[in-house]
């Protein structure tokens, strides 16, 4: 059984974007440059956030954060993202999801130049993914595709079930497994909560993708013998015997699964580190594009 280790491998990507940056400033260039936006004090996005400024640090890219009041005006944001459209020594920005209640996502989304949106959220970068044209694709599932490629999984020809449907992972990652090219060309179920007889479906995987946030979903009857598991769910589950009073759980109950598969992602360690290793080669990449 392969460990599909995501920890190790978004470490080997950071230091190949390191070592590109580096030679990127020695020729006289500036470096490529992310910036963040972050609304509020929610905790989650704040560490999110935080790590992503770090890994920028980390490879040489420029970064600025952003912080605004919770109170922000929708107004308020959207003329803040105008100014970062303009803004012409910035390749790429994200805006750290969910925002407060009173800003209507979607029109955030919409207002960011797509060319910038290194998060790949923007319809025009969804559609241009689906139909295999240039595009910044979601973190989570670029960090899946790069995770198979590197591990040579074989994807080809295979039948791959991704149970989840949102527009960050599971969706995405089933187009991107459905198209030619690497980690491609795979027979992809698309799975979600009015699925029915999902074990049956499960069963006859040679790969599956779980993407749905409920702990230890996926247990060891629901799979067959050489399966390749990619986990990635991430869900605090309260243990009073740990430090922190929570442990991370991901959506397969991995000791079990493990037992019968081929490979499999763990959590933490698997999916997690790739999505901000992702971020930042989806920055370079606009730094690139640019020119
Ligand atoms: P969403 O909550 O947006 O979507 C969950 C999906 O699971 C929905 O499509 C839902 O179906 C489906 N679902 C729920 N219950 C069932 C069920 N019983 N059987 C089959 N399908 C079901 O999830 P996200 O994609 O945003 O996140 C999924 C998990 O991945 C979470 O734990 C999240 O924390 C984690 N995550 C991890 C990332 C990383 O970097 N590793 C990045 C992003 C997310 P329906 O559409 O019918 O409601």
């Amino acid at each position: 059984m392969i460990v599909l280790d995501g920890k190790k491998t978004a470490q080997d990507l950071k230091e190949e974007i390191k070592e590109t940056v580096a030679a990127i400033k020695k020729s006289g260039k500036r470096a490529p440059h992310l910036a963040a936006v972050l609304v509020g004090n929610d905790g989650a996005s704040l560490t999110y956030v935080g790590s992503k400024v770090r890994s920028c640090d980390y490879v040489g890219f420029d970064s600025t954060l952003i912080r605004l009041e919770e109170s922000t005006t929708e107004e308020a944001l959207l003329k803040q993202i105008a100014e970062l459209n303009q803004n012409q020594d910035l390749d790429g920005y994200i805006v750290q999801l969910p925002l407060p209640k009173h800003i209507d996502e979607e029109k955030i989304l919409l207002a960011i130049d797509p060319t910038k949106d290194v998060d790949g959220f923007h319809p025009s970068n969804f559609g241009r993914m689906a139909l295999e044209m240039d595009a910044f694709i979601p973190a989570t599932p670029f960090g899946i595709m790069e995770l198979l490629e590197r591990y040579k999984i074989e994807t080809a020809g295979k039948h791959c079930v991704v149970v989840g449907r949102s527009h960050i992972v599971g969706r995405p990652i089933s187009i991107l497994l459905s198209q030619k090219g690497p980690a491609g060309n795979a027979t992809v179920t698309l799975a979600h909560s009015r699925t029915q007889q999902l074990s049956e479906l499960t069963k006859t995987a040679d790969i599956i993708v779980m993407a749905l946030g409920i702990p230890e979903f996926l247990t060891t009857s629901m799979v067959k013998e050489g399966v390749t598991i990619i986990d990635v769910g991430i869900t605090r589950v309260a243990d009073a015997a740990h430090p922190k009073g929570y442990v991370i759980k991901g959506d397969v109950a991995y000791a079990e699964v493990a037992q019968k598969a081929a490979a499999i992602t763990p959590v933490p360690g698997g999916v997690g580190p790739m999505t901000i290793a992702m971020l930042l080669k989806n920055t370079l990449l606009a730094y690139q594009r640019k020119g």
